[in-house]
């Protein structure tokens, strides 16, 4: 099965731009506000014990970080 690449929405666009203007990516996890998906707010990983990343919903705007 050929793997494609699916367009961006505008609304993902907009979520790119707005967070530090480079592409994000998809957690896999809801976001626990509107069920959504919650995207990778950059590649920083913030280093506490355990480390965590900055995640955010597209749909809400909900932030939150979660474990890597
Ligand atoms: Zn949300």
């Amino acid at each position: 099965m050929k793997e494609s690449k699916p367009l961006k929405t505008i609304a993902e666009h907009n979520f790119y731009i707005s967070n530090l203007g480079i592409e994000t990516s998809k957690t896999g996890v809801a976001c626990p506000k509107c069920g959504g998906e919650l995207w990778y707010l950059g590649e920083e990983i913030l280093l506490c014990d355990p480390p965590r990343r900055d995640v955010g919903c597209e749909k809400c705007n909900y932030l939150t970080s979660i474990l890597c």
